[in-house]
């Protein structure tokens, strides 16, 4: 979708936004306080909703979205507005599709203050020089034979990093901060991730207060190592997570039960079992429940093997928060994190049953695909998927019904035994955001979903229209909502 035409008179704090394309969205006056979906409207990844309160744009997340063209160097891709024109960004957490275009932001001109968290500003850290280093080592190697993406056309090194992280405002959770003298910031635990916040803001505009309350993504109740969130507070618009609506996650019995049927099978005939998993945050929850089944002898006792050279200095960061974290935390990771590449090809060609968690969640970079150019014919192998397949990745792909599946260049012949364990998700299922969102009866006037396919967000939508909340809808991509 273009954008056709975009004016602003900030002085007078009148905007005229209108954007023209397969759906004509709306034609805008900002009289009132708005905000527009940039990206997670209709879809999960992607986050980026721009907030237009007391004449300032804050920008809460600054995500990419999965399962997009691989062609494009994503530091050269656009954003439908000018990065410049942005007061200050809100990071709720540091997962890429909230974060991942962060740094193109700054690339692009923004350069106001980026409020997140503490454990959030040393992942972001991480991130940043990780993403760096490659970037520089990818421009090091023009002219040679190239693997993977697109090659990077932007330079964003070291000195970029630093760039971007000093923009940060740390920002404790539960105390309010001022941003430009009239919005105040209050961040909140949201239970999902170490450093997860939700986000409040509230402001004075057209002779009254404004509030609005952004869950982020928001943490499931019983889960491993994280606090649970607090309370949503009341608001006049509440933007929230959708991803779950409509489901139930799977108990930590049930998923035992699935992965030690998956895991005996890999086992009893000498197979590798390959678990793909974000560096962030599921690595670390599928070690704690690998150890903890073991443990209980659940599954049978194999070794384990982590490649994901960024997972294990987020590990190091993690180690920073003990507060966060209970001591069998650390005793779980106590696991063979192999070094290089030639580490990892010698334990993916060693003899006998071995688990690899290896970075890449949906299949789409990361150190898994080294693994599963060796393994992907092997019908004695298992392919273990424990996340969100978001749609175009080579996750849902493999998920399909085939014999093949192309990667890295060429089409495999796809013999591996792929099953996917649900109910490792660090995300609030229907009967946790019911709870959440039920107690804000009478105290919130509209409700946007996002972060969620269609059907996932209209099955939310449906449960809280029948619990008395009238106003609540599925933005579409681009739209924009007016406070009331
Ligand atoms: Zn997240
Ligand atoms: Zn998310």
């Amino acid at each position: 979708m273009a954008i056709q035409s975009l004016a602003s008179d900030r002085v007078g704090k009148q905007c005229l936004w209108y954007y023209k394309g397969m759906n004509e969205i709306e034609a805008v006056s900002t009289h009132q306080p708005s905000v527009t979906y940039h990206g997670a409207a209709r879809m999960v990844t992607g986050t980026m909703h721009l907030v237009h309160a007391a004449g300032k744009r804050i920008l809460l997340d600054c995500g990419s979205i999965s399962g997009g063209s691989r062609d494009q160097d994503p530091f050269d891709l656009p954003f439908p507005f000018d990065p410049a024109e942005i007061d200050a960004v809100v990071l709720t957490h540091c997962h890429q599709d909230h974060c991942g275009r962060l740094a193109s932001l700054v690339m692009q001109g923004f350069d106001g203050p980026i409020y997140t968290t503490q454990p959030s500003r040393d992942i972001l850290e991480v991130l940043l020089f990780d993403t760096a280093r490659i970037r520089e080592q990818e421009l090091m190697m023009r002219g040679r034979k190239h693997h993977g993406g697109p090659r990077p056309k932007v330079r964003f090194g070291t000195a970029e990093a630093h760039h971007t992280l000093d923009l940060v405002e740390v920002t404790p959770l539960g105390k309010p901060v001022v941003i430009d003298g009239d919005i105040e910031l209050t961040l909140l635990e949201a239970g999902h991730i170490l450093g997860s916040a939700m986000v409040h803001l509230a402001w004075q505009e057209l002779g009254r207060t404004w509030r609005l309350t952004f869950t982020g993504d928001l943490g499931r109740s019983g889960f491993p190592f994280q606090h649970p969130h607090v309370a949503l507070p009341p608001a006049d618009l509440l933007l929230c997570e959708s991803t779950y609506g409509g489901e139930a996650h799977d108990t930590a019995e049930m998923m035992a039960q699935n992965m030690a049927r998956a895991i005996r099978r890999a086992a009893s005939e000498g197979g590798k079992i390959l678990i793909p998993a974000f560096s962030l945050g599921r690595t670390h929850i599928i070690l704690h429940y690998l150890r903890k089944w073991m443990n209980q002898g659940v599954i049978p006792n194999l070794p384990i093997h982590v490649d994901s050279p960024l997972g294990r200095k987020l590990h190091k960061v993690f180690l920073r928060y003990p507060g966060e974290f209970s001591e069998k935390y650390r005793d779980d990771l106590e696991v063979d994190w192999l070094e290089g590449r030639d580490d990892a090809t010698d334990v993916s060609f060693r003899e006998g049953a071995r688990i690899i968690v290896a970075s890449g969640g949906m299949l789409e970079g990361g150190r898994i695909l080294h693994h599963l150019r060796f393994h992907i014919d092997d019908p004695r192998a298992t392919l273990l998927l424990v996340s969100y397949q978001a749609p175009g990745t080579l996750g849902e792909q493999i998920l399909e019904k085939g014999d093949s599946v192309r990667f890295n260049g060429r089409r495999w012949n796809k013999w591996i035994d792929v099953v996917q364990v649900r109910g490792f998700s660090g995300h609030a299922d229907h009967k946790d955001l019911l709870a959440a969102i039920e107690p804000l009866a009478g105290n919130v006037r509209q409700i946007r979903l996002v972060h969620g396919e269609p059907d996932r967000a209209e099955a939310l939508a449906k449960a809280l229209v029948a619990r008395g909340f009238n106003d609540v809808r599925l933005p579409e991509m681009h739209e924009t909502t007016q406070l009331s």
